[in-house]
């Protein structure tokens, strides 16, 4: 590990990445051993180590996986969220953990891209929709669950390609957003956090393959050529040149945060969040949530 000017053998590698893991968790205070915790685990290597790790740290942690109805499944062999599931469901039964799991397709009568193809969101790539579904579903599970956080795998590659994007194209309200923690300081809004957040995509790969955590390899199909992917391409450039441009760039936006150089949300915006009528989920606007005009969109009465 150019970045810390680090190497280390198997097993002091397999104990190094929790060890990091946990000093984020205690830095950013993001939960205790007394909280009940939501993983949402997608059967990617960032999730799936994710979960073993909290498992490993003696959190009580359940995972929830959403089946998102992308790729098609045949006798060559299970489409991308198929094969997703089967992974998810594969590491709860081997470690004796709780998955909840809720299909898109069987649920809501849909998969992502047939939503983005109704409601013209996305034609060819149907990540907004998929997006919105998967914080609306997310946030639903933990609320009826009772669970005190929900978990992301996010990792230091997506959070700087983030971060990039969001100075870019200078979105204030992005910008004062990002971080380790959302606190759930909207109604109905549950606590969500980003254990890896300090940790290589690279890194996490070699913690699964070290730790033999099977995976899901394939890609979604609709992640080639998003602007994430560009971004991530640049920064592995600068990180290969300069070794540890990704962790500062990540980490001194943090620290420009906390010396207060982002203005935070005015209480007002926090107070101005309604209740959809649909749903019961917090929303800026009066009338329905995003999530249920979308569903409602360009569907017959
Ligand atoms: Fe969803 Fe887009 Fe990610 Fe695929 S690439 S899982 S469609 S957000």
């Amino acid at each position: 590990m150019r970045q810390h000017k680090l190497a280390l053998c198997k097993d002091h590698y397999l104990e190094w990445v929790p060890e990091q893991v946990e000093r984020a968790i205690q830095k950013y205070h993001m939960f205790s051993h007394e909280d009940r915790i939501l993983v949402a685990v997608s059967g990617g290597k960032d999730s799936l180590s994710l979960w073993d790790i909290l498992w490993r740290l003696g959190y009580s942690v359940d995972g929830l996986y959403i089946g998102l109805g992308i790729g098609e499944s045949s006798a060559e062999g299970l489409g991308y969220s198929d094969e997703s599931e089967r992974m998810a469901r594969q590491f709860a039964e081997k470690h004796a953990l709780n998955l909840h799991t809720v299909s898109i397709p069987q649920v809501y009568g849909e998969s992502i891209p047939a939503i983005a193809e109704r409601t013209h969101r996305g034609r060819e790539k149907p990540c907004s929709v998929c997006g919105l579904t998967k914080r609306h579903v997310m946030n639903r599970i933990a609320r009826e669950g009772g669970y005190q956080v929900l978990v992301t795998g996010h990792n230091l590659d997506d959070e700087a390609a983030i971060l990039f994007s969001n100075t870019m194209n200078w979105i204030p309200g992005y910008l004062v957003r990002q971080g380790p923690v959302l606190e759930a300081n909207r109604a109905g809004m549950v606590r969500k956090v980003k254990p890896l957040c300090r940790m290589y995509e690279r890194e996490m790969a070699a913690y699964a393959l070290l730790r033999g955590i099977e995976y899901v390899y394939e890609e979604c199909p609709f992640v080639e050529g998003s602007n994430t992917i560009y971004y991530k391409e640049i920064l592995n450039k600068l990180e290969f040149d300069r070794p540890g441009s990704k962790i500062n760039f990540y980490l001194t936006y943090l620290q420009a945060k906390e010396n207060g150089l982002f203005a935070p949300l005015a209480d007002t915006e926090l107070e101005l969040l309604h209740n959809c009528p649909s749903c019961g989920q917090a929303t800026t606007a009066p009338g329905e949530c995003a999530f249920c005009r979308m569903m409602a969109k360009g569907k017959k009465p």
